[in-house]
């Protein structure tokens, strides 16, 4: 499931849409009249949100997309090439289409749809008016595990599997210890450490925790410390698996107490 550094970086790349009007339509049909609701607006604000996006069009309505487990946007620099038959929402200027296939969300929402939407949302990391004390209280205040806690995204915005796991064994915590066990320097360092490498995915395109000269031509299965690793590319130790919060944690049990 593409985590919250997909977002941004696509908030970032949708850019190129703004400045006229859209041609908005659903090849597939299947969201017809949110898309008739928005053709021929401009786009005016581009808001990621955790895991969700929001396009504030020049209508006063917002496009509410949450990739969820499929979901991807394809980019055609040629707007005249026919769209894929199951493309949801093309959004196209005179130069360039972007297309959204199998999203779990494509909405059309007011101003208030969306302030329900993100009422639910905890604080972002990649957000610059995220409120980083209430954040920390939040998870002090926790009564499950941190590995579970940080999946929540009523707790945090935009962490998923990937960067929890890598997160929890850049600070040497157990995703199975309770929250509350965490004192506030720990959950301070744990903050600062999502903050620094969420930002860093979202220059990288990817999320790359291992610190190696060429980043970017790192592969894939070799990117990460511990998540879907053998053994911890830091100590060697061979990464033990467990499912917290429902999701598989990959933990390095040298460094991770
Ligand atoms: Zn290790």
């Amino acid at each position: 499931m593409p985590e919250g550094h997909t977002i941004h970086r696509l908030a970032r790349d949708l850019e190129e849409l703004r400045g006229g009007p859209l041609r908005a339509s659903s090849p597939q049909g299947r969201f017809a009249d949110g898309a008739a609701l928005v053709d021929g607006a401009s786009l005016e604000r581009i808001e990621p949100y955790g895991k969700h996006l929001f396009l504030g069009m020049s209508t006063g309505d917002h496009l509410h997309v949450h990739l969820g487990m499929q979901g991807t946007w394809l980019r055609y620099a040629d707007p005249a090439v026919a769209p894929r038959p199951q493309v949801r929402l093309r959004l196209a200027t005179p130069e360039v289409a972007r297309d959204l296939i199998a999203p779990s969300v494509c909405e059309v929402l007011d101003g208030d749809g969306v302030r329900r939407v993100t009422a639910g949302l905890g604080p972002d990391p990649l957000r610059s008016d995220t409120d980083v004390a209430a954040a920390l209280t939040a998870l002090s205040s926790d009564q499950r595990a941190i590995g579970t806690a940080l999946l929540d995204q009523s707790v945090l915005s935009g962490v998923g599997n990937v960067f929890r796991n890598e997160a929890l064994h850049a600070v040497g915590v157990d995703p199975r210890r309770s929250c509350r066990s965490l004192d506030g320097d720990l959950l301070a360092r744990l903050w600062d450490v999502l903050h620094r490498m969420m930002g860093q995915a979202v220059e990288d395109g990817r999320i790359i925790t291992v610190d190696v000269p060429d980043r970017l031509s790192t592969p894939e299965s070799q990117s990460r410390r511990v998540y879907k690793q053998q053994s911890c590319r830091d100590c060697g130790a061979l990464v033990t698996t467990m499912t917290v919060g429902g999701r598989t944690a990959y933990v390095c049990p040298a460094e991770q107490t």
